[in-house]
């Protein structure tokens, strides 16, 4: 790509707001003025060259990205976390700068480097060096891009690696034939990038998702893991990813009892919930695949994966649920509140959208908000004694509106006379 069509790309606010752009140009000055070559990479590169509007803005420096750190916080404000053993920081931007509103709120800033891996599947050692080696340690082609702004060179992009071809071929390319036995996460970002972009995995590429680099996902710890499944989760197109996972082997090297993405709900994971509760991709994601396996496997799972407690008890509260709706057809709505009131809603959603039963969305929707007029202070005024019948009256009361025995207040009243 020529100079002056980067440089279009770089100044079209579609792709990059223009306070972003303010920004940069800030950052190339300062870089500049401390002769420190400077350059923004990864996906920001690759967002841009594929003319999408660009999310992450990462900084590299040849030189140290720490005392790089410093002198922008110097001259524009704002403070500094520093990295020492990684040689990187992050800047959080001041509210302006030069009078200008920024986003976004911090910035990484990293001292470019060379990694090397002592053992497959751990993380890597760093030690400062060129661009080169740099770009040389990342994942893939696409990847592998970098476009410098320091002063003169603003807009230079540097592609050692044949990143804009695959770009334009859609291929999804490691560097090298250990990548994925180095960090078999990188396995989950290959299927992440194909099925965001339409691209393919290059077939030299897929044939090095073999026995040996799947081995190595069975070292991964459960939160590295459970992090590139959150993010595939996270996705506009995530169905074809996850079955494009299982497909190629993933799950069984995750744990044994990890099966297939059930096809028949696929489509749900692509869809935003619609009713108006908490709701996270990821959680639904790992509901509609688990909620069929005995508890047994869901515990080992969610063990495996480092689940959180609280997401552990939604995914059992789903397939507990689903067990349970043969036994509660038919019954009344005071009898499915009662056994719906303790579980997560987003189980009892997701329980709804594999089974269509109909009383679960009127519990979502209507009767999960019933309450009777009357409160535990109306009862105190009438007389009652603190105790356990303060509940249960409430609870009868509350049942008597949801199964339309009692339709106005003073039903209510008359059937609290009944009770008291
Ligand atoms: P996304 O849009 O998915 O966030 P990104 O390219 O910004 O894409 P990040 O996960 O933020 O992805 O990573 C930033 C850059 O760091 C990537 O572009 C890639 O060059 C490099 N990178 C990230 N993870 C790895 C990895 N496991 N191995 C090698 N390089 C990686």
């Amino acid at each position: 790509m020529q100079k002056d069509d980067l440089l279009r790309l770089i100044h079209d606010p579609n792709l990059l707001p223009s306070d972003e752009q303010i920004l940069i140009s800030r950052i190339a000055g300062q870089a500049a003025t401390m002769d420190m070559p400077c350059y923004v990479v990864g996906g920001f590169v690759r967002d841009l060259l594929l003319g999408k509007p660009v999310n992450d803005l990462d900084v590299i420096v040849e030189g140290d990205a720490i005392k790089f750190g410093r002198s922008l916080v110097k001259k524009f404000g704002g403070k500094l976390t520093t990295h020492d053993k990684f040689h990187t920081a992050i800047w959080h931007l001041p509210s302006t700068v030069l009078g200008q509103r920024l986003q976004p709120a911090s910035l990484d800033l990293i001292t470019a480097r060379k990694e090397s891996y002592l053992m497959p599947g751990a993380l890597p050692t760093v030690t400062p060096s060129t661009i080169e080696d740099d770009l040389l340690r990342r994942d893939f082609t696409i990847n592998c891009m970098a476009i410098r702004i320091d002063g003169a060179h603003f807009g230079e992009l540097l592609d050692p690696l044949g990143g804009q071809a695959d770009l334009e071929k859609g291929m999804i390319r490691v560097l090298h034939p250990r990548s994925f036995i180095d960090d078999p996460t990188r396995i989950f970002r290959a299927i992440r990038y194909e099925g965001r972009c339409d691209f393919n995995i290059e077939p030299e590429t897929l044939a090095l998702i073999n026995s040996e680099s799947l081995d190595g996902v069975m070292r991964l710890s459960g939160e590295r893991i459970r992090h590139e499944l959150d993010l595939i989760f996270e996705e506009a197109n995530s169905s074809k990813m996850i079955q494009r996972a299982g497909n190629l082997g993933l799950f069984e090297k995750i744990h044994t009892d990890l099966p297939l993405f059930n096809p028949e709900y696929l489509d749900f994971l692509d869809m935003d919930p619609t009713l108006d509760i908490p709701a996270s991709r990821p959680a639904i994601g790992y509901m509609f695949w688990l909620m069929d396996l005995m508890e047994d496997g869901i515990m080992s799972i969610a063990e495996r994966l480092s689940f959180t407690s609280d997401l552990t008890y939604s995914v059992w509260a789903v397939s507990q649920l689903k067990k349970s709706l043969p036994f509660l057809i038919n019954s009344r709505p005071s009898v499915w509140s009662y056994a719906l009131e303790k579980l997560p809603l987003l189980s009892i959603y997701v329980v709804y959208l594999a089974s269509r039963e109909s009383a679960l969305l009127d519990y979502l929707s209507i009767w999960r908000h019933v309450k009777p007029h009357t409160t535990g202070n109306d009862l105190k005024a009438r007389g009652l004694p603190s105790g356990p019948r303060f509940g249960e009256i409430l609870a009868q009361l509350r049942a008597a509106w949801l199964d339309g025995q009692v339709k106005n207040p003073q039903e209510e009243k008359e059937l609290l006379n009944t009770l008291l």
